[in-house]
């Protein structure tokens, strides 16, 4: 693959991706709802040695819905949310696929925490849905 330009509104903070997406979801967890002010996050995994950041990025710590920490990157100037990381997963970074400057990179092949999903919002065919994470193992 090809690396993945992105960036934040504001275009202070740039990012490029050179490793190829673990997986790319859509997750409809109340974390996810309150941290970007929308209905759900898409986020594509990537292995965050592959991450390259340009700018400066605030982070927030809180807990996920899972219980874990849960640590959030966004631009401080007009307050993207640009990536995160969970403590459930080291070693990963989730961006958000509305900072990738071609968000088609990105195909979301799972839904998780279906459980807190907004009623209006239907599921596409095909995709594996979960009420909370599919847990490895
Ligand atoms: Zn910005
Ligand atoms: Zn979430």
């Amino acid at each position: 693959m090809s690396d993945l330009q992105g960036g934040c509104l504001c275009g202070k903070v740039r990012y490029t991706v050179s490793a190829d997406p673990v997986f790319s979801g859509v997750c409809h967890c109340k974390n996810c709802q309150k941290g970007t002010g929308s209905a759900f996050s898409v986020v594509m995994a990537v292995p965050s040695s592959g991450v390259a950041v340009t700018g400066t990025l605030t982070s927030y710590v809180g807990k996920g819905d899972s219980g874990k920490d849960i640590t959030k990157r966004f631009c401080p100037n007009c307050g993207s949310p640009i990536s995160s990381e969970a403590a459930l997963m080291p070693g990963v970074t989730m961006i958000e696929v509305g900072t990738l400057d071609d968000p088609s990179a990105a195909k979301p092949t799972m839904h998780i925490y279906c459980r807190s999903k907004m009623d209006w919002m239907p599921i596409p065919e095909g995709v594996g849905t979960f009420p909370t994470m599919p847990m490895p193992g």
